[in-house]
């Protein structure tokens, strides 16, 4: 399936908060940044609330549980419920409830939202190999995660025990830089083993149906920062997704964006809930957006016009996607996204 930015008739003019009735919001450069809220998060969110927009928020950190989340962004200003949501630990004990007895032990390496929700299912959370578990589930422990836990999975992985991720992001952003994430750990066990996880996390399936179960939404909008879990989970599971540009995702690698990494709309920030997203339509051999126009040419990507740089940017992106087809674009998008500050 070749996708380009797309135009929804049914969206053009309204805004996405109103075209949705439910925003499946990733939490890490999307809400908050570290410990605070990003810009102009709050403001929007409520309005989207208040204008009936159900929100819920997707998070692959296992570690903290959906009440601990729930009251970071009771915080921060953002009133939200546990049942709001939505964690990588209750995808993957889902997963593991449908493959074990009812009741089974399963040996946990990771956090405290890992054993609330295998609880949740009827699981019993173990420490040892020595328990007899039925299965070996591994989530984001934080930084004082012993060594030996690892050990315990390897044992119990090498004997055959079914092993499963909560996620498996390489990588954590810290404010003091980046950090190993759990899929850095679950690659500890993999070298020990040789053996394969199933994993549950953003942007595989279990973890988009656990969203669906839990929030029963019809027109769900996935929104997120990143290309590779966010935007992928979304075009995994054919719904709508808008990435937003407050986390770690530049312009360049947009325009690079093979086709599961292509969103359906792109916006600066929150704020584009709530509008509506313009037309992006052929022009001559390019793209036009608003006052701009973009033109693959042979070794690059072309910008002509003025106006607003997000439009540009959704000009480009047309232009690079469509040239690129089912591959990622390597034309040079460089001069242009200077011209857009982006
Ligand atoms: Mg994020």
């Amino acid at each position: 399936m070749s996708r380009t930015v797309r135009t929804r008739p049914e969206a053009s003019g309204q805004a996405l908060s109103e075209a949705y009735d439910t925003a499946l919001l990733d939490l890490d450069g999307v809400v908050y940044a570290g410990g605070d809220a990003i810009a102009y998060a709050v403001e929007s969110l409520a309005t989207a609330r208040a204008g009936g927009m159900r929100l819920a928020y997707v998070t692959n950190n296992a570690l903290r549980t959906p009440d601990t989340v729930a009251g970071h962004l009771t915080e921060l200003g953002i009133p939200t419920a546990a049942g709001e949501v939505i964690t990588s630990a209750q995808a993957v004990a889902r997963l593991i409830s449908e493959q074990v007895p009812a009741g089974a032990r399963v040996l946990v390496i990771g956090g405290e939202g890992l054993r609330v929700a295998l609880r949740e299912r009827g699981l019993e959370p173990v420490e040892s190999a020595d328990d007899d578990p039925a299965a070996v589930v591994q989530g984001f422990g934080g930084p004082d995660l012993p060594w030996g836990r690892f050990a315990e999975a390897s044992y119990a992985v090498a004997r055959g025990v079914p092993w499963f991720a909560s996620n498996t992001d390489l990588t954590i952003p810290s404010g003091r830089g980046i950090a190993p994430g759990n899929g850095a750990a679950v690659q500890v066990v993999r070298i020990a083993t040789g053996a394969e996880p199933q994993v549950a996390g953003k942007p595989l399936p279990p973890m988009h149906r656990e969203t669906i179960l839990r929030t029963g939404a019809e027109r769900p909008l996935v929104v997120g920062d990143r290309l590779d879990t966010d935007i992928e989970g979304a075009f995994n599971g054919e719904v709508d997704s808008l990435l937003v540009l407050t986390g770690v995702t530049d312009g360049a690698q947009l325009l690079a964006a093979p086709p599961q990494h292509r969103p359906t709309y792109v916006d600066h920030d929150l704020r584009g809930m709530l509008t509506g997203q313009p037309e992006v339509g052929p022009a001559g051999d390019g793209f036009r957006c608003g006052g701009w126009t973009a033109t693959a040419r042979a070794d690059r990507l072309e910008l002509e016009g003025e106006g607003e740089a997000l439009d540009g940017l959704r000009a480009l992106c047309a232009a690079a996607w469509t040239a690129a087809g089912d591959g990622s674009c390597g034309l040079d998008g460089g001069k242009a996204l200077a011209r857009l500050g982006l």
